[in-house]
């Protein structure tokens, strides 16, 4: 069976980043992963707002993984500890 942007219309995913139900042909697909757990639109956002942070010499590090799964709220009530355990896990080294 061939899977078509519109096959995935059919199936709602829920973004865990602006908290939304979107089609799921709103969020990048990998092979090797699936469909990514944030939608486009939340992506570049989170890829602009990275972008700006490093520019200013903030670097990124309030920002959850990409492919955590974990919303910005969630990501605020970690400890630093913790932050640096996920970060390792997803190849963000400190
Ligand atoms: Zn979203």
């Amino acid at each position: 069976m061939t899977i078509t942007a519109d096959y995935w219309d059919d199936f709602p995913e829920w973004c865990s980043r602006c908290q939304q139900e979107k089609p799921a042909s709103e969020f990048a697909y990998e092979a090797r992963r699936g469909l990514q757990p944030w939608c486009r639109k939340c992506k570049t956002e989170y890829t602009r707002e990275r972008r700006r942070l490093l520019r200013e010499g903030q670097e990124g590090h309030d920002f959850p993984p990409i492919g955590s799964g974990i919303s910005q709220v969630e990501w605020q009530e970690i400890s630093e500890p913790e932050r640096q355990q996920i970060r390792h896990v997803y190849g963000i080294a400190d």
